[in-house]
């Protein structure tokens, strides 16, 4: 029985070998993490992670071929593939600080596969690293375990949360890179076999190690670009009474182009885009391209400006304050269909607001309160000019309730804020919302989900991104 772990048991590591040990029945899978509350939340009936469809995909698998447990050293020893899916955050200091990926957790977990390993193995990058991480993989692997053949691979995962469990049944691609060896060749083709179960061959792309590593970062980069341009083009928009939605769609129709991702926002989160962005931005800048670094730079510049765009016109609708009112955010994790708030848009939002002295109330239907109040109080890091910026007061936190419901949020305030896109926001009672709320009400929909002139019609000040203001 071929036997799989995977290091790290998180947004990536949990959803991709549950499906793994679905999909393949006959291979056994062991998810191992040093977090001793994540790995009791994976074995019980609470998932540390809500994604649709994950609760059945576990409950199928688990304590069958598929097992989560802290005892990371035994399930790599006894592994033939070890995928290791650890966080790769920015790092906060020291060379490269504000851009370079950390990879602390990447090489501790090296080091130990190589001090427990008995038998050849084959070492999956399962997270996103800076192109070239494999070499130094290889090296700390081989000069601490000699006699046994460890093959690298680069498999990056593209799953978007909010929608995991579908794009890994349905992967429009899995990338695989190895070396061009004979043992690198085995390697792949024994991953391949893996994902062949349901992954049709065409679907499975093979590269060389430092194209799969630098495609990660790439397919990344694109996707953020893409929203920054058309956030970047909202901002034109509302300068000249053009509007957005017509402009995507009209772009979005030339074949060359295509539909996705072409909805204007307040700004893209997520513990992604902005992370894998960085880590290229520093990558070419030690190749010595700055001015491709330049490029990728003005992607997140228009990310942060559209983020102070919002606040501010948040601010300058409600009289040029709102030092003092109520405002409602409906939303605060990075997207719908998860809980997840590294990277949200709404941290730097609320703390706009409050920087203005507003009291908000906060609602997001999968986000507990501690979570809020940790993402508020948190430094914030400025990749730009790396030192570290005060931590909110605890007199400007205790602005900020939290509360478990639409109607609670919005009742007595000025301003409601729709930060996140959930279906939910869409079909609240309007006209009971407005009644309870402080006049002039207003809805700024940082998501362009609302029907403007339905909202318009019960009385609401309404601004959407990009499009034409208010009459
Ligand atoms: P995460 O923080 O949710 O999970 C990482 C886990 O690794 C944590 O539970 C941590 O405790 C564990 N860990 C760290 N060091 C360890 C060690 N030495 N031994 C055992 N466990 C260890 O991170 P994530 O969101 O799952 O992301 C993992 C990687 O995948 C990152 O590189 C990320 O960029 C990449 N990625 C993430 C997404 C996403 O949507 N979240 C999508 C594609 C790729």
């Amino acid at each position: 029985m071929v036997k799989i772990c995977c290091i790290g048991a998180g947004y990536v590591g949990g959803p991709t070998m549950a499906v793994i040990a679905l999909k393949c029945p006959e291979i056994e899978v062991a998810v191992v993490d040093i977090s001793v509350p994540r790995i009791n939340a994976w074995n019980s009936e609470h998932l540390p992670i809500y994604e649709p469809g994950l609760e059945d995909v576990v409950k199928q698998c688990r304590g069958k071929n598929l097992f989560f447990s802290t005892d990371v050293e035994k399930h790599v020893a006894e592994a033939d593939i070890v995928f290791v899916s650890v966080n790769t955050p920015t790092k906060t200091q020291g060379l490269g600080a504000g851009k370079a990926a950390d990879l602390t957790y990447w090489e501790s977990a090296a080091r130990m596969i190589a001090d427990v390993s008995t038998s050849d193995k084959i070492v999956v990058e399962k997270s996103t690293v800076p192109v070239k991480t494999a070499e130094a993989i290889e090296k700390i692997l081989a000069h601490n375990r000699k006699g046994i053949n460890f093959s690298i691979l680069s498999n990056p995962e593209f799953l978007a949360e909010g929608t995991a469990i579908k794009d890994l049944f349905q992967p429009d691609r899995v990338l695989i890179g190895g070396r061009e060896t004979p043992l690198g060749q085995k390697a792949i083709q024994a991953l391949k076999d893996v994902y062949a179960h349901w992954v049709p061959v065409d679907r499975i792309l093979c590269t060389n190690l430092w194209s799969a590593e630098l495609s990660k970062l790439a397919a990344n980069a694109f996707l953020a670009q893409r929203i920054s341009s058309v956030n970047a083009m909202s901002a034109l928009c509302e300068a000249t009474g053009a509007d957005i939605t017509q402009v995507s769609h009209s772009v979005g129709t030339d074949s060359r182009i295509g539909p996705k991702f072409l909805n204007a926002s307040v700004g893209f989160g997520g513990s992604c885009f902005q992370k894998d962005i960085l880590n290229l931005i520093y990558i070419c800048e030690c190749n010595g391209l700055p001015e491709v670094a330049n490029y990728w730079k003005q992607v997140i510049k228009v990310n942060d400006y559209q983020k102070t765009r919002f606040v501010n016109r948040v601010v300058s609708s409600m009289f040029n304050t709102v030092s003092g009112k109520k405002i409602a955010i409906l939303g605060f994790a990075f997207k719908k269909d998860t809980g997840d708030t590294r990277e949200t848009p709404a941290i730097d939002v609320c703390k706009g607001l409050i920087g203005d002295k507003a009291k908000l109330s906060i609602y997001d239907p999968q986000v507990p309160e501690d979570q809020i109040s940790r993402d508020l109080s948190m430094k914030k890091f400025d990749w730009d000019h790396p030192v570290h910026l005060q931590p909110m007061s605890p007199t400007s936190i205790k602005e900020v309730s939290v509360v478990w419901d639409a109607y609670e949020a919005t009742k007595d305030a000025h301003g409601i804020c729709i930060l996140t896109e959930w279906d939910e926001f869409r079909n609240l009672d309007y006209q009971r919302i407005y009644d309870n709320m402080r006049k002039p009400a207003f809805v700024f929909d940082g998501r362009n989900i609302m029907d403007v002139g339905k909202l318009r019609k019960i009385g609401f000040i309404v601004y959407s991104i990009g499009k034409p203001l208010d009459p």
